[in-house]
């Protein structure tokens, strides 16, 4: 039997640069993984292609999607539906290959219910981790901005609770080398290579026991 295809979910705050990692992780040698074009009923931006960057849908198709069962998840964002087809990333990882989502926190939490097995990446901003540093060192911010900081990192800190990893997006490369170490360790993980062992041993019982 073909062994199932890891989902990888690539999430994180708005702004925090996911489209420019994903499209960097694309461009990259490493790639082992098939990237799912999400749906959404925004409009194209100059230089976009339907079918490439997105599948550009009207509101009542993609409602009627929804309707049908057919997404894996979806959300609202700045007034547009987003969502993830589901048949294209069952197919796929039915195949035996790796699936890319990168899909903003809501959506992710979704599929987090829904496909608990899958590799969940929160992609941080540098200055979440420098947030003491900046927020005392400067001593140029009001009190309101710092409040304003503080409070936009707790949730950003609480959003990042409910993943498995947090890569800063300090450098694009930087983040795209750490994202791919996490792949590759993830790929080794005992729960997900165990029934390749047991089927071997399996076939192997059948060769001595034949002797
Ligand atoms: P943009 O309009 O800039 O391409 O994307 C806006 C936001 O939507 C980004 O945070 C992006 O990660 C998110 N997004 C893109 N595709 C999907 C999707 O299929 N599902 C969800 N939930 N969010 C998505």
């Amino acid at each position: 039997m073909q062994e199932r295809g890891m989902l990888i979910v690539l999430s994180g705050p708005s702004g925090v640069g996911k489209g420019t990692v994903r499209q960097a992780m694309l461009a990259d040698d490493f790639r082992d993984f098939q990237y799912s074009i999400s749906m959404t009923t925004r409009k194209m931006r100059p230089g976009e292609v339907d079918g490439v960057d997105y599948y550009f849908r009207t509101k009542a198709e993609f409602e009627a999607e929804i309707a049908n069962g057919g997404m894996l998840e979806y959300a609202q964002y700045v007034g547009n539906y987003y969502g993830t087809p589901l048949k294209y990333v069952n197919q796929t990882l039915d195949a035996g290959r790796d699936v890319l989502l990168e899909i903003e926190v809501k959506g992710a939490m979704q599929v987090r219910e829904k496909c608990p097995d899958g590799v969940f990446i929160f992609l941080t901003p540098p200055d979440l981790s420098e947030l003491k540093h900046r927020l005392t060192g400067r001593g140029t911010d009001s009190e309101a901005v710092i409040e304003k900081r503080i409070t936009q990192a707790a949730d950003e800190i609480a959003m990042m609770a409910n993943y498995d990893y947090a890569v800063v997006n300090d450098k694009v490369e930087l983040a795209v080398k750490r994202i791919e170490r996490i792949i590759e360790s993830e790929h080794l993980r005992v729960p997900r290579v165990i029934d390749r062992y047991k089927t071997m041993l399996k076939h192997a019982d059948g060769v001595s026991s034949s002797k």
